[in-house]
């Protein structure tokens, strides 16, 4: 159609996000039973989610008929508690995706450029594409963000750089104090996007407190969810927290009720369940471990991951992946992040783990 042709040409370039596949499509395709299946695809929380959210949501059934609060305001409160933010340095997503889209919405349009990594999470080349923004993408190091390099990439134009610490699909971190000198040698002109979507994963040797650095960084927006750690990917709801005028400007651009009251109380109430959030990073630890044992004993190798997912070498990813689905198997075929070779596999319960480690050797031929 004529009228496609017309869509603006940085938009028809876009190739599409490419989603882990649903446990009730697989189930169809195959002619399983959705219960025999195993999602490790898209990390999500094995756990669920808490009961403090589950309280918090079911109470807040009975107000569906109204908008949600637009402004946020309970679980904005719950945020400055918690981190000791102002109201005024958060902003508000359907998922931190948006808080990105937000980012790229703000400050990147035509004439300007973005920065990310080699493998880094889709949905920076996505948010700048969508915008007409060039995108820049530096070359990895050992699979992780080589820091130096993207310093180097900056222009008069870069408006904004993104980076995922750790980052999806590679499981690489760069130590806080790394960060903290690249963010002191960052110009003014630059918007540091720091994605810490799995910031609650990171081991005790590994934390850093990003929120910290707001008041020297004002080009800072550090962003995180409710979906990872939290068990709430499907209620889409995730936050950034950065200088003022930063947020003032996210705002402007966001849809007035783009979160729903639902996931507001959720999040608010997840936010202080400690307990949950201990026992998730616990099934993490151990599933990590039992994972990596996997692939030693495998002779694979793998990238050390700080996140609740790993990534191997399977050789021929697409054919391993197949022979996973067959046997009921979900993991992530990273082809699409210049990856073909790997695989990519969310941390689960234990007995979905060893799900996964015995279909593996059939799969790999
Ligand atoms: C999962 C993920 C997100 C966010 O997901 P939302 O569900 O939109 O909050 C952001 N960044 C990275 C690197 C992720 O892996």
């Amino acid at each position: 159609m004529r009228l496609c042709d017309l869509s603006p040409a940085h938009i028809r370039a876009i190739s599409p996000y490419q989603p882990g596949k649903p446990i009730a499509e697989l189930a169809r395709e195959m002619g399983l039973a959705e219960s025999s299946i195993v999602k490790l695809a898209s990390n999500e929380n094995p756990l669920g989610f808490g009961d403090k959210a589950r309280a918090a949501m079911a109470a807040a059934l009975d107000d569906l008929a109204r908008y949600p609060d637009g402004n946020g305001f309970e679980l904005k409160q719950a945020l400055c508690r918690r981190y000791g933010v102002a109201m005024d340095e958060i902003v508000l997503g359907n998922g931190s995706n948006d808080v990105l889209e937000l980012a790229a919405r703000a400050f990147l349009g035509p004439q300007t450029s973005a920065i990310y990594a080699q493998h880094a999470f889709a949905v920076y080349p996505l948010a700048t594409q969508a915008v007409g923004a060039r995108g820049v993408e530096v070359p990895a190091r050992h699979f992780g963000h080589d820091l130096d390099a993207m310093l180097a990439a900056i222009t008069p134009d870069t408006r904004v750089l993104f980076i995922a610490n750790p980052n999806n699909p590679t499981g690489t971190f760069v130590p806080g104090p790394e960060l903290e000198a690249f963010l002191v040698r960052v110009p003014d002109h630059v918007l540091v996007v720091l994605d810490e979507a799995y910031t609650e994963y990171l081991g005790e040797e590994q934390r850093y407190d990003a929120i910290a650095w707001l008041a020297r960084f004002p080009n800072l927006l550090v962003c995180r969810t409710f979906s990872k750690a939290y068990g709430l990917a499907g209620l889409r709801v995730g936050y950034g927290l950065g200088h003022p005028a930063v947020i003032d400007l996210l705002n402007r651009v966001r849809q007035p009720f783009n979160v729903g009251s639902v996931a507001l109380a959720a999040a608010a109430a997840a936010l202080f369940d400690s307990d949950f959030l201990a026992r998730s990073y616990e099934v993490n630890r151990a599933g990590m471990a039992q994972l990596t044992a996997g692939f030693a004993r495998l002779g694979l190798e793998w990238i050390p991951s700080a996140g609740n997912f790993v990534t191997f070498r399977a050789g021929d990813g697409a054919g391993v992946n197949r022979r996973l689905l067959r046997q009921g198997v979900i993991v992530r075929p990273i082809a699409g992040y210049g990856m073909p070779e790997w695989l990519r596999v969310s941390i689960g319960l234990e007995a979905e783990n060893a799900r996964f480690l015995e279909a593996l050797p059939q799969a790999l031929g």
